[in-house]
């Protein structure tokens, strides 16, 4: 049997806050664009598992592009959220250190002032007075941080997208991106062929499987799961709290959403498959990791909420601790571009890898 064949400038494979920025700006630049997704609807997977976290830019020392993007695409995000009516709430977030912590406290603001990210320091003094309940010996302030409400933000940017005239298909499941005579095609499930000038490959956790074959690399998967537990009746801050970064993560931090709830998370737990389900009796690990710098959690309050996978990356036996833009040009004149690697701060850098993508195609 025949498969439908359909031809476009440009292929998206992946409706995340990632993937629907480059739909997004492609379309805008006057480009024929098609955005194809697996679920019903698109943002249903790590983009609305997340903290929702505008991030400053303040934690990428080992990563150059992640801190470049972090810093430009905040500033993008704002002026869209401003822009679009995207809610939003730029409150800002303490980083608190315990006694043995300060050292790397200083290095994170020492960085943050070359990189002219907003930051200050505060002593155990300042602390007190200003957020009696907190726990440690110092703290950096990050005014710039913010949260952003991510289902509109992929709204948004879809509602942009087939404004320009770009065309989504959810259930749109791709089974494998694939060359012929150097032209790029995807293959979906139900049997459609798509080739494109330009694939761009934003599938998430799932990537990687679709580096088409031929095109050569190292990288191998893993990845690593965040939980999160809802905390309920409130807490007595207004401000998103961090511990400092640990095992592959931010740290089990506060962080608030639109309408005030609290949440604690994520964790970090390495897993073989995605599988987002959230582990009740984790409950006493998030209390104590809670604790050290908020004595005052009640751990009866805890109740296991969502929980996203960093699509994380090896090369080599090493942790690859960057975003990669894979490219291959084909023979035919086509060119893929996939986007490995895209854990956080993904969401906040969504308008600045679009920039980078369509600057490299
Ligand atoms: C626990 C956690 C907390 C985080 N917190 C923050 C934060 O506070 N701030 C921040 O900036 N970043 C944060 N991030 C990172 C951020 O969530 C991601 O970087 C971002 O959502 C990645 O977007 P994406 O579009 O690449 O991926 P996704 O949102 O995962 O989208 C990928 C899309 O591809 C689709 N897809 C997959 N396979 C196929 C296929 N075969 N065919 C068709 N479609 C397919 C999926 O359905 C999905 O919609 C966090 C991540 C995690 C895991």
């Amino acid at each position: 049997m025949d498969r439908d064949k359909v031809k476009t400038e440009v292929l998206v494979v992946g409706g995340g806050a990632i993937g629907a920025s480059v739909a997004r700006h492609f379309a805008l630049a006057g480009r024929q664009v098609i955005l194809v997704d697996a679920k019903a609807k698109p943002g249903l997977v790590n983009s609305s598992r997340n903290s929702g976290v505008i991030h400053a830019g303040l934690y990428y020392a080992n990563s150059p592009i992640k801190e470049k993007m972090c810093i430009r695409g905040k500033h993008l995000l704002y002026e869209y959220c401003r822009e679009k009516n995207v809610p939003f709430q730029q409150l800002g977030k303490l980083i608190v250190a315990q006694a043995s912590e300060e050292p790397l406290l200083n290095r994170i603001f020492e960085r943050a002032a070359n990189n002219e990210v907003p930051a200050r320091l505060l002593s155990g003094g300042e602390i007190q007075r200003s957020f009696p309940g907190l726990s440690c010996v110092a703290a950096l302030k990050s005014p710039s941080t913010g949260i952003v409400d991510t289902q509109s933000l992929i709204q948004s940017l879809v509602l942009d997208f087939e404004a320009a005239g770009g065309l989504l298909h959810c259930r749109a499941h791709v089974l494998r991106i694939e060359t012929s005579a150097g032209l790029a095609q995807a293959v979906l499930e139900d049997g459609t062929l798509v080739t494109a000038d330009i694939v761009i490959n934003s599938a998430g956790l799932n990537a990687l499987r679709l580096v088409p074959p031929g095109v050569e690399h190292s990288y191998e998967n893993f990845y690593l799961k965040g939980s999160y537990f809802s905390y309920t009746g409130g807490v007595p801050f207004k401000t998103l709290v961090y511990p400092l970064p640990s095992q592959g993560g931010l740290g089990i931090h506060l962080t608030l959403d639109l309408a005030g709830r609290a949440r604690f998370g994520p964790d970090t737990l390495a897993v073989s498959n995605p599988d987002f389900t959230v582990r009740p009796e984790d409950r006493l690990k998030f209390g104590a990791a809670v604790k050290q710098y908020w004595p005052g959690c009640n751990l009866k309050k805890l109740s296991p909420d969502y929980a996203g996978i960093r699509p994380k990356l090896k090369l080599e036996g090493m942790i690859v601790p960057d975003f990669i833009f894979l490219q291959s040009h084909l023979s035919g004149g086509s060119k893929i571009v996939s986007l490995l690697g895209m854990d956080s701060p993904g969401l906040t850098c969504c308008l600045a890898v679009a920039e980078q993508v369509f600057e490299m195609t």
